[in-house]
């Protein structure tokens, strides 16, 4: 059969991507992901061999991508988890954009309540944060659940699938060329829109294809860090306040970008399993919770000549941080690294924090990141403690590596089409995006993009 739309990867970018071609046209989409339907996404068990079995791996691919089994906090600003405004060269219509996305999230399932600060408690965090030169980011949130989640993207697929849209699962797309798209199998599927959205887990391979077919594309800086754990008590107070509250700190010593991104409130730490390395993320349950908080903790980091490829140095420091670790992540007391002695399950287990992941190795950290990402660190926890009293303290849990990669951010206009007639890209994977509203807006505009295309042809 030939196609009118081909989205490759079915997470929000491309879901949302058909939502919008599907309502507004009759144009017919077909969407090709190499994972699986929502209900047999399972991780086997959160340790790295079991996950070797699940190949592609169930946390990252398959039907809703990687937000299927994510926490589902959806950021509802458009500089958060990108820069709409910047791609779409519009600031007013990168908000509208954000409202429409969240629209379509309520209409599928997403729970009504959402976390707004009021202006008074706006104005209390940014001035306790600003006394010791940190600034707090206020962000309108609402919080699906990792329990959540998944229903209400089996509801998008539904309401997707009522409007005639067909997926395609558990196929590898190899090639994507002007009008084609060949699968690993070899079988080859034409159509006229080619919409490329393969996520964090396919940035590789758009990055290789990209090259093959001469589409310019940038590094983009990546961010470094750690996932913190502390006692939710400690941070509760400010919880209220946010639901996952952005801070961004410029340590002395290096005056690095250092931020904290995805607060679990009573939430737990996952691994996160890449081909080559393991590292660490957080997700928290609307049901399921424990006693502890967890956050990451992230400097930015931008390369200059003769090493531009962020990648590349991110995933040699997971490596190197992961072989430390006799292949888990590592684990660390804080009072131990400020000691320079590596932890032992002995003095975790006597500490006040349990650690919600048990399937990692105490260790030192200090051994697997460089010195000014230490710093940068360490200095940023110290500036936090003067906000959340307590967190940079002995007993708080570090686990790395955390590492936030940005794909390649693929060449295009400003509807999203790269230099080949007819092929466009959204979501993290072409380096556009960052998060899940984001990811999602970025489909929708890649749509439009096609939506107009095809208007302006039919009028001609
Ligand atoms: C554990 C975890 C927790 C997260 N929590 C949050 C959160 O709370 N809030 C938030 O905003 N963001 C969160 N994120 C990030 C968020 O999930 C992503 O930003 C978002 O899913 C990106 O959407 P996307 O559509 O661009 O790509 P993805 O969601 O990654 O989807 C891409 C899809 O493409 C498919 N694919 C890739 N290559 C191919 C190929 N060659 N052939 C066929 N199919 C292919 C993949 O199987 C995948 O299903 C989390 C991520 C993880 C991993």
């Amino acid at each position: 059969m030939v196609y009118n739309v081909v989205i490759v990867g079915a997470g929000p970018a491309g879901l949302f991507a058909a939502k919008e071609i599907a309502t507004n046209s009759k144009l017919n989409v077909l969407v090709i992901d190499m994972g699986k339907e929502v209900k047999e996404r399972v991780c086997p068990a959160s340790t790295y061999k079991a996950c070797t079995k699940c190949n592609p791996c169930s946390i990252m691919c398959g039907v809703g991508g990687a937000g299927t089994l994510s926490s589902g906090l959806l950021n509802l600003r458009p500089d958060i988890g990108g820069d709409l405004a910047t791609l779409i060269n519009n600031e007013s219509e990168s908000w509208d954009l954000i409202k429409y996305v969240d629209t379509i999230f309520l209409e599928n399932g997403a729970p009504n309540s959402i976390y707004n600060p009021s202006q008074e408690e706006t104005d209390y965090l940014e001035r306790k944060a600003a006394s010791v030169g940190v600034r707090f980011i206020p962000i309108p949130q609402r919080h699906i659940g990792s329990d959540k989640a998944p229903k209400v993207i089996e509801n998008l697929k539904k309401h997707l699938e009522s409007l005639g849209v067909r997926f395609l699962l558990k196929k590898k797309v190899s090639k994507v060329n002007k009008g084609i798209v060949e699968l690993r199998d070899g079988s080859k599927i034409r159509s006229k829109y080619v919409l490329v959205a393969p996520g964090r887990s396919g940035a590789n391979w758009l990055a290789e294809e990209s090259r093959r077919l001469n589409i310019p594309s940038e590094y983009q800086p990546i961010d470094i860090g750690v996932r913190v754990e502390i006692p939710a008590v400690i941070i509760d107070p400010i919880i209220k306040i946010g639901r996952d509250p952005k801070f961004h700190i410029y340590p002395e010593t290096y005056d690095d970008f250092v931020r904290t991104f995805c607060v679990n409130s009573r939430g737990f730490v996952v691994q996160e399993v890449y081909d080559d390395f393991i590292g660490v993320n957080g997700h928290a349950m609307a049901e399921k919770t424990s006693e502890n908080t967890n956050f990451a903790l992230l400097v930015r980091v931008k390369l200059t000549e003769p090493l531009e490829d962020t990648t590349t140095y991110g995933r040699t420091i997971a490596m190197q941080t992961t072989t430390l670790g006799g292949g888990k992540p590592l684990l660390q007391m804080l009072g131990d690294l400020k000691r320079g002695r590596r932890s032992t399950w002995e003095r975790i287990n006597r500490g006040i924090v349990k650690p919600t992941l048990s399937n990692v190795t105490p260790g030192d950290v200090s051994m697997g990141l460089s010195h000014r990402i230490l710093t940068d660190l360490m200095e940023g926890l110290d500036k936090l403690d003067n906000i959340i009293p307590g967190v940079s303290s002995s007993s708080t849990l570090i686990y790395a590596p955390e590492i936030k990669f940005s794909a390649n951010r693929v060449c295009t206009n400003l509807d999203l089409e790269t230099p080949i007639e007819n092929l466009f890209v959204a979501g993290d994977g072409a380096g556009l995006s960052r998060g899940l509203v984001t990811a999602a807006a970025t489909g929708i505009i890649a749509a439009r993009g096609i939506l107009k295309k095809e208007e302006i042809q039919h009028n001609n």
